[in-house]
């Protein structure tokens, strides 16, 4: 089930897998104040939340439609949530509701959500995208316009697209890095200062705030050197651990790839089988992308600044 060979497959699988598999690590202690638990070091029941739900409508809506259909999204949203879908945010079930009772699709704007449930989810837009980078940012965008109006949360999905697809591209921490102090938006200052790859942990926010959330998940995979290490230190945050997971989770499986997740991890989520398929298909969908930023020429349509 999990693709051999290929290196870029098998970090673009490595993405959607690394977020459930994030997501699932992390529910069972959610909400949690840090250091309040005994360490987590192994996968409990594999059951995700919102996190991993999401990504798959997401997923499907992209493969189905062929681009960002937010009435079609929400609609797949709606349908998840109502089948037993569990974890979402007081202000996202409102817009679910909401959009479920009078089609509005604009329901978002009645609060401003800067939550970091529009990059808890995002995975398959840097894989759709990952030859495109300004349709990628785009698209990250959009969708999180979907259900999260807050500027600073509609910067942090550009934001964590862009590192995402640089990772995708090379399997290289660096080049993450680079796009991440590429970042132009206001909100995101500190990430682009590359503050989290010196922080000590103490000042990293497990908030559920998007740009605290993308800022925890950088921090993980600096401190540490492979999947499993990054993805326990997330867990062992406290607070929003599902989505500080998940999201490292995405940054982790596109930097090493599907195959160094440890597959006790992967057989015991069951979902596995359905995100392998989906990255698959979403790796498939994508033009290849332009080659790394070596020369002038290829500056100019590589991995670029965030917010613009
Ligand atoms: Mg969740």
């Amino acid at each position: 089930m999990i693709p051999g060979g290929d290196p870029a497959l098998q970090r673009s699988v490595g993405a959607l897998v690394g977020l459930a598999v994030g997501d699932a690590l992390g529910a069972p202690v959610e909400g949690l104040p840090r250091d309040s638990y005994p360490p987590v070091s192994d996968l409990g029941s594999g059951e995700g939340t919102d996190d991993t739900g999401m990504a798959i409508c997401l997923a499907e809506s992209l493969l189905e439609t062929g681009f960002l259909d937010p009435a079609d999204l929400l609609r797949r949203f709606v349908l998840w949530y109502r089948s037993g879908g569990r974890g979402l945010s007081t202000t996202t079930r409102a817009v679910l509701e909401a959009f479920e009772s009078t089609g509005r699709l604009d329901a978002a704007h009645d609060a401003a959500n800067a939550g970091n449930g529009c990059i808890m989810r995002l995975a398959p837009v840097a894989i759709r995208y990952r030859g495109d980078p300004r349709a990628a940012r785009e698209v990250a965008e959009a969708q999180a316009r979907v259900t999260h109006v807050a500027e600073e949360a509609i910067a942090a999905s550009a934001c964590l697209a862009d590192i995402l697809i640089a990772g995708l591209a090379t399997g290289d921490f660096e080049a993450m890095a680079e796009a991440a102090a590429a970042v132009r938006h206001p909100s995101l200052a500190g990430i682009a200062a590359l503050d989290w790859r010196t922080k000590p942990r103490g000042s990293i926010s497990s908030a559920p705030r998007a740009v605290d959330t993308l800022e925890a998940a950088l921090w993980c995979v600096a401190q540490n050197e492979s999947f499993e290490a990054a993805v326990l230190a997330a867990v062992h945050l406290g607070g929003d651990t599902d989505t500080i997971a998940a999201v490292t989770g995405q940054l982790a499986g596109a930097l090493y790839g599907v195959s160094a997740i440890p597959p006790h991890w992967v057989e015991r989520l069951e979902v596995a089988p359905r995100l392998v398929d989906l990255a698959i298909r979403l790796h498939g969908a994508a033009p290849e992308p332009a080659p790394p930023r070596s020369t002038p020429e290829t500056r100019a349509v590589g991995p670029a600044s965030c917010g613009s």
